[in-house]
């Protein structure tokens, strides 16, 4: 029983003390008070559980608290919290080495980080000393960070400020078949869409040429002619689970690098298993990077980042002294070993397929029926569901008409997130406990929330 600070308390100290966005971003009109979490639930202050599809946006890998990692966390709290990576302690070597036999060679030099913005930055630094260039790419709609470095990568207005943020990004056009210029109807429209499979009557896709052909136009008119790097999400997240043509990644790779650049996989929110048929994003796009940045799942909760990267681009970056005081320490380094472990041991990658398919498979029936599903899609457990007035227009729903829907699903016990340029997207990112009862369960209350918007409408 939950004995602890009042709603009314914690509001009005919230009001006075707290980072003001954190209202913003409270998206629900009456407030979610969770006070503890097991696995895939979490409960309120009131004693009342909630079905976590959203995982603090794709950041509980494996489970709130989950017993093993909380066993892991515990035994290195009673051993060593803090050492400067000046020394050497175990967990860090322990850890480094179960990561890098996760990842594709020459993938095997890893910088720890505490952040996703972090690693993103350190990432950008080290491509533009590697290739002694300057311009860094990334698609429209993209999330790398908040830090100031970042937020030159992040290509989302609303996460953006006016003032000195890094510079030398430019933005290309997104390949977006759902919302895009182009795609859709020149796409198969396959009932559980995993990488888009744009093969057209002519045996090649249309869709993924005028894409490309927008990465060309931005070499020509935005970059010099040599860059340092292109970032990209295998999925895009914040974006809302927005995919790309198959092969649009292997054919942009190749432009890159062949102007100088290195390619650099955000898998902050794919990463971990999470796409289910692949342990990394990447994979999913037959390419290979050549920098990984990674976060939020790699520590189940706990902060941590990651980039991993070839001993090539390493080198360039030992002429310097890369100093961080937290990136590796033994108590993160514990949790993230543990993760790992549990997601082998306890199959969550072939989970998140095994689940993922079924949700998406199931709620592309639900997009039959309703006029404002527009589009489902994603991979595992990492799916978008794009609504819109109707099916015709592609006009994004409208954010009250999406608060509504996401309050009721909230009040019936579920909990996902919203995504999208115009907060369109409902995003379903579990932790990859989930069972196929829990995929059932939310699909009965999303169907029920609908048909009720449907009937006020
Ligand atoms: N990259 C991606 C793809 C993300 O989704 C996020 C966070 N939403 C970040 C980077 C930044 O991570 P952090 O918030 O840990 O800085």
């Amino acid at each position: 029983e939950y004995k602890g600070m009042s709603k009314e308390r914690m509001m009005e100290i919230r009001r006075r003390n707290c980072n003001p966005m954190t209202m913003k971003v409270t998206s629900y009109k009456k407030p979610l008070f969770v006070h503890q979490g097991h696995m895939q639930w979490m409960w309120d202050v009131d004693g009342k559980r909630y079905l976590d599809l959203f995982a603090g946006v794709a950041t509980v890998s494996v489970g709130h608290c989950h017993p093993k990692v909380t066993a892991a966390a515990e035994q290195q709290l009673n051993r060593l919290w803090h050492a400067t990576n000046l020394y050497v302690y175990p967990s860090l070597h322990e850890y480094c080495e179960k990561l890098a036999s996760y990842l594709p060679d020459p993938l095997k030099v890893i910088y720890l980080t505490n952040s996703g913005s972090e690693a993103n930055d350190l990432a950008m630094l080290m491509a533009r000393l590697y290739t002694g260039n300057y311009d860094v790419i990334t698609f429209r709609g993209s999330y790398h960070g908040g830090s100031p470095q970042a937020m030159g990568l992040t290509s989302n207005a609303a996460y953006r400020y006016p003032g000195a943020t890094a510079s030398g990004c430019t933005n290309t056009m997104c390949p977006d078949v759902f919302r895009g210029l182009w795609g859709g109807s020149h796409c198969r429209d396959s009932p559980v869409q995993t990488i888009r499979d744009c093969s057209c009557a002519q045996g090649h896709c249309m869709a993924n040429e005028q894409y490309i052909g927008q990465l060309k136009e931005t070499f020509a008119t935005s970059v010099s002619s040599r860059i340092a790097a292109f970032f990209a999400e295998p999925i895009q997240g914040v974006g809302g689970a927005v995919q790309y043509p198959k092969n649009y990644l292997r054919e942009a790779y190749k432009l890159v690098r062949e102007r100088g650049g290195v390619c650099i996989a955000d898998e902050v929110q794919t990463g971990f298993g999470r796409t289910g048929s692949h342990f990394w994003g990447f994979q999913g796009h037959d390419v290979i990077p050549d920098m990984v940045t990674m976060a939020k799942g790699i520590g189940n909760g706990f902060p941590m980042g990651a980039v991993v990267t070839t001993p090539e681009i390493a080198a360039s970056f030992g002429k310097g002294l890369h100093f961080n005081t937290f990136g590796g320490n033994p108590v993160a380094c514990a949790v993230a070993s543990s993760v790992l472990d549990t997601i082998k041991e306890e199959g969550m990658q072939q989970n998140s397929l095994v689940v993922g398919t079924h949700l998406m498979t199931e709620l592309a029936k639900l997009r039959e029926t309703y006029e404002i599903i527009g589009d489902v899609r994603g991979k595992g457990l990492q799916i978008g569901v794009e609504m819109v007035k109707d099916k015709a227009s592609r006009d994004p729903l409208s954010p009250e008409a999406m608060n509504e829907i996401f309050e009721d699903i909230k009040d019936m016990g579920v909990v996902i997130g919203k995504g999208g340029l115009y907060g369109q997207t409902f995003r379903i990112k579990p932790p990859m406990c989930i069972t196929m009862e829990d995929a059932d369960f939310f699909l009965a209350v999303f169907n029920k929330c609908i048909h009720s918007y449907m009937e006020r409408r």
